[in-house]
């Protein structure tokens, strides 16, 4: 008896359901390098070093804890660069009896896996990923029969599920579910931003380096400086440092835009959960041990728990309620292609080439740059959301399709017709500057409504609601901008429109080849 386990690039988690109950003598783990994985679309070049560096460093994890473990590398001669080509020669190569695995986070990849049965001739036992905290079936069971679908409502359900922040006779510490009005606010100038733990690349990281810049060159993204995560120690010292730099202006500044600061209050630590190094309990229950032991508040604990049990658990259930039909939305029927500078970050508006920028650098652009300036631009503009999407699933460090597409296409893109967001997140350049320090230099003035030197996003803005109203104009939460939409006179109008029209004549589309 010889059980097969593949372990894929997501779940380097000694806890994983597939190496549980197994004897170690008894299986052989296999970690593959794809070509295939690494390119369906094409990934920035810092998102592969770190898959690659955290899987090699896994396997010496697992081989340490005496399991066996088959790594086959990018290189290694007879690669097939796919899943399932690799399964099948590790399946004859030690004579597997059954493959046991636990189901891939994406629709695709799973998919994948109900054929391994049917080439390798082995039973193949899929299992769930019970590193969530809400399992699909339990998803499934909220969701059904429910007219809408609000995210607030699952994570209070989540909270008490958990118990996280719950008082012992069941109520939300505190006396409230949310506490978002304490948060949202502009940081003074002259703050001392806390800084993300970086490491210094050892010798494996160093190999997989040299292997991305020659084999992925050519792909998105500035390859080093390259500090990022990739065991579970560096996982549990970036966690104890967020907790205690930056976890406490967490909730005050979560929505702050600050040119040069790439982090902010922010954790960054979606990369260790999505890759399996932390598991989003044990982030959350860090977060609440620092509000008991007096450390951070309220707002800043509730806002980081309800991103991890609330936003994060319900958008991996939203992707698979709807897939495959997801990535096909587009509800609001956009078909503008993608351009240019979302690569190059060769633009005049100071919000998006700071933010196309640092995701160059850094593969990291934090939650508002991604959904009110990277997004907001796209929604306005009307791109086509396959197109949008596919950009977000390559330059982010922690896409996965399970949880960028349901962000972009639903909350980001309003495509699924607002099953996610109740209201499509738009806004003129005012929000912009309210929020960051970008506006200040750009080469646009954001108190400028139409024309040449106008900020862009408020003729888009109004253009916008323009073109959607017969869709959008009914949803109450609309209702105040569409008032004043209709209280302009036409001439005014009529140059939102002009100008919204020119700035979009004018913009160099994508060339082909950067995403896929
Ligand atoms: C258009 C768009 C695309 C996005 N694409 C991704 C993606 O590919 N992968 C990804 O993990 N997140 C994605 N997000 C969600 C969110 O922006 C990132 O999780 C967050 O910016 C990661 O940075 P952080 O760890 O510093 O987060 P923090 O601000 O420190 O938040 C803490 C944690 O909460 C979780 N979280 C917060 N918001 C969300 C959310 N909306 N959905 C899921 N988890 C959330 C993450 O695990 C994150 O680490 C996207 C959001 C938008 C608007
Ligand atoms: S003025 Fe407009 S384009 Fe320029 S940074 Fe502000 S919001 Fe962006």
């Amino acid at each position: 008896m010889k059980i097969l386990i593949p372990i894929l690039g997501d779940q380097l988690s000694m806890s994983l359901a597939s190496l549980r109950g197994v004897e170690r003598d008894a299986a052989v783990v296999l970690m593959m390098e794809v070509w295939d994985e690494a390119t369906y679309v094409r990934h920035h070049k810092k998102k592969i070093a770190l898959i690659f560096s955290a899987m090699r460093h896994f396997a010496e994890a697992l081989r340490a804890d005496g399991w066996t473990v088959d790594y086959v590398e990018l290189q290694a001669e007879g690669n097939t660069q796919s899943f399932t080509g690799e399964v099948q020669r590790a399946a004859q190569r030690h004579r597997a009896t059954a493959v046991r695995v636990v189901a891939g986070s994406e629709y695709r990849v799973l998919e994948q896996q109900k054929g391994w049965a049917a080439l390798t001739g082995l039973p193949v036992d899929i299992l769930e990923d019970d590193r969530f905290v809400c399992s699909l079936p339990a998803f499934q069971a909220w969701a059904k029969g429910r007219r809408e679908l609000r995210m607030e409502y699952f994570y209070r359900d989540m909270r008490l599920q958990t118990g996280l922040l719950m008082t012992a006779d069941g109520k939300p510490v505190g006396g409230q579910w949310n506490f978002d009005h304490d948060n949202r606010k502009t940081p003074p100038r002259g703050l001392n931003y806390p800084a993300p733990e970086r490491f210094e690349p050892d010798a494996t990281t160093r190999d997989v380096l040299t292997l991305v810049a020659d084999r992925f060159g050519s792909h998105f993204g500035d390859l080093e400086p390259f500090g990022l995560p990739v065991t579970r120690k560096q996982a549990l010292t970036s966690l104890e440092r967020f907790i205690a730099t930056a976890l406490p202006d967490f909730g005050r500044y979560q929505d702050a835009m600050i040119a040069g600061q790439d982090y902010l209050y922010h954790s960054s630590l979606s990369l260790c959960i999505n890759l399996g190094l932390l598991s989003p309990l044990e982030v959350c229950q860090a977060a609440v041990a620092a509000f008991e032991r007096g450390e951070a508040e309220i707002n800043s604990v509730e806002g980081f728990v309800r991103q991890i049990i609330g936003w994060r658990e319900y958008m991996r259930g939203m992707y698979w309620r709807d897939m495959p039909a997801f990535a096909e939305r587009n509800a609001l029927e956009a078909t503008r292609p993608l351009p240019e500078f979302y690569w190059t970050g060769d633009t005049e508006m100071r919000c998006l080439a700071e933010s196309v920028g640092q995701t160059k650098r850094e593969a990291y652009a934090h939650h508002i740059q991604r959904l009110m300036v990277l997004g907001n631009f796209a929604l306005l503009a009307g791109i086509d959301p396959k197109a949008i999407s596919d950009w977000f699933l390559v330059v982010y460090f922690d896409a996965y399709e399970w949880v960028e597409m349901p962000n972009v296409i639903g909350m980001s893109q309003f495509a699924d017709g607002g099953v996610i967001a109740s209201k499509p997140y738009v806004s003129s350049g005012a929000y912009i500057d309210r929020m960051s320090d970008y506006c200040g230099r750009c080469r646009y003035d954001v108190k400028q409504k139409t024309g040449p030197d106008a900020c862009p996003f408020n003729a888009l803005y109004w253009n916008f609601l323009d073109r959607h109203e017969g869709r959008l104009s009914a949803n109450p939460r609309m209702k105040n901008m569409y008032a004043t939409w209709r209280r302009f006179d036409n001439d005014i109008k009529a140059a939102y429109r002009q100008s919204a029209a020119t700035f979009l004549e004018g913009i160099e589309v994508a060339a082909e080849g950067w995403a896929k």
